[in-house]
C-alpha cells in the first residue's frame, strides 16, 4: 500500500506512520516530493488492516497498488525519477545518448570511440569488458583490463562510463570502474545479481529480458529498488518474435506503456534492437519521438574489424549525423539534446 501523508503532517506525524507500518510487517520505503511524503509499503506477510495506518494523524490517504510492481509504480511515486550520474542528469528534458563500442578491445580502439563519440555530443561512454556471448567461443571481452581501458578513456573525454556486470561475485571490481552498472537482457532475471545491485548506491541500467513480458521487467527492476538503491534506468533493447529480419523486434510501444506504469526513465538499444546499422539511426529516431529518456548505442571507430556486434555498430560519421537529427526532433516534442556544436564533416557512411 502507499500512504499519503497531509502537506503539512509534521516529522513525527511521518514517524509514527512507518512505526505501525513496521509493526505490520511491512517494508517502508519514504518518497519525499515536492508538497507531501508518500511512504510505500511492501511486503507485508502479516497483513494488517489499511485502517490503522488511515486513523494515524497526518495521514491523507491509504491507496492499496494493485500492480505487482510497487516501488516501481507510479501510484507509489507520481513524479518522475530523476538522477546526477556525475554531472549528467538522467530522465530529467535533456535526452541523454549513451555511446561507444560493444566491446573494448584496445587502448586505440577505446579511445578513438570515445573521442568520436563525444565529439558528437554523447554523454556517457558504453563499453563491455565482461560479455555475454550466446557462443562460449566467441570473444568474451578483456574483463578488468577492459575495465580500466574503459575509464581511463571515460575520464579523458570527461564522459561517465556505463559497463556490463554479468554476475554477483563481479560487482567488487566493476564498481571501483564504472559509474553506471548494466544488467544484459540475459540477466534480466538473474534475481540474485538484482538483489545485490540494489545494496550498491551505483545506478543501475536493466536491459529487458528478451522475451520477458513488461510486467516482468518491471518487476525485475523492484528487485533493486527493494533493496533501497531507487537509481534504476529500464532500457527497452527489442525482443524475439518469429520476425527474422532484424536480429530482435524494438518494441518501441513499450515506452509509453512503461512510461504511463513507472516514474523510472526509459532508454532504448535500437542496436541490439535491430542488429544492423543501417536500422539503427530511424529506430533511435523513432524511440525519440515516442518519449525515450535516453538511448544507448553502440558506435565503433572500425566496425568492420569489430570483435563483437561489428554489424550493429555505427560508424562514427553516421553517429555524428543521427545526433544532429535527434536536435531536431527532441524539441519538436519539448527535450532538449547536447547542443554542442559539432564538427561538421563529411557525413559519409
Ligand atoms: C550489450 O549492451 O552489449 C549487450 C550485450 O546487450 P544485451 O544484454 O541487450 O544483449
Ligand atoms: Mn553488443
Amino acid at each position: 500500500m502507499v500512504v499519503v501523508m497531509e502537506e503539512r503532517a509534521t516529522e513525527e506525524q511521518i514517524e509514527r506512520v512507518v512505526a505501525q507500518l513496521v509493526t505490520m510487517g511491512y517494508d517502508v520505503h519514504r518518497s519525499t516530493g515536492a508538497t507531501r511524503t508518500v511512504i510505500g509499503a511492501v511486503g507485508g506477510a502479516r497483513m494488517g488492516d489499511p485502517r490503522l495506518v488511515e486513523l494515524l494523524e497526518g495521514v491523507q490517504e491509504v491507496v492499496r497498488i494493485t500492480e505487482p510492481f510497487k516501488l516501481a509504480s507510479r501510484t507509489f511515486k507520481q513524479d518522475d525519477t530523476v538522477f546526477l550520474c556525475g554531472d549528467v542528469r538522467i530522465g530529467g528534458d535533456e535526452v541523454i545518448v549513451m555511446a561507444g563500442p560493444c566491446s573494448a578491445e584496445s587502448e586505440q580502439q577505446v579511445q578513438a570511440t570515445a573521442a568520436a563519440v563525444k565529439r558528437a555530443g554523447a554523454k556517457v561512454l558504453r563499453g563491455g569488458a565482461f560479455k555475454p556471448r550466446s557462443s562460449p567461443y566467441s570473444f568474451q571481452g578483456l574483463g578488468e583490463e577492459g575495465l580500466r581501458l574503459l575509464r581511463a578513456a571515460a575520464d579523458q573525454h570527461g564522459l561517465p562510463l556505463v559497463t556490463e556486470v554479468m554476475d554477483a561475485s563481479q560487482i567488487e571490481v566493476v564498481v571501483q570502474y564504472a559509474d553506471v552498472l548494466q544488467v544484459g537482457a540475459r540477466n534480466m532475471q538473474n534475481f540474485t545479481l538484482l538483489r545485490e545491485l540494489g545494496k550498491t548506491r551505483k545506478p543501475i541500467l536493466l536491459k529487458r529480458g528478451i522475451s520477458a513480458t513488461i510486467e516482468e521487467w518491471l518487476l525485475s527492476s523492484e528487485y533493486v529498488l527493494a533493496g533501497g538503491n531507487m537509481h534504476v534506468i529500464l532500457c527497452e533493447r527489442g525482443i524475439r518474435t518469429f520476425e527474422s529480419y532484424t536480429r530482435n523486434t524494438l518494441d518501441i510501444s513499450a515506452i509509453p506503456v512503461v512510461k504511463k506504469l513507472s516514474h523510472l526513465p526509459v532508454f532504448v538499444d535500437p542496436s541490439h534492437g535491430t542488429g544492423r546499422r543501417d536500422k539503427v539511426a530511424p529506430m533511435a529516431r523513432a524511440a525519440v519521438a515516442a518519449g525515450a529518456d535516453g538511448l544507448l548505442i553502440e558506435v565503433h571507430c572500425d566496425p568492420d574489424h569489430a570483435l563483437s556486434d561489428g554489424a550493429q555498430s555505427m560508424f562514427p560519421s553516421q553517429f555524428e549525423r543521427l545526433m544532429a537529427e535527434l536536435r531536431i526532433i527532441a524539441p519538436a516534442i519539448g527535450r532538449s539534446i547536447c547542443v554542442e556544436p559539432v564538427a561538421r564533416r563529411g557525413w559519409g557512411r
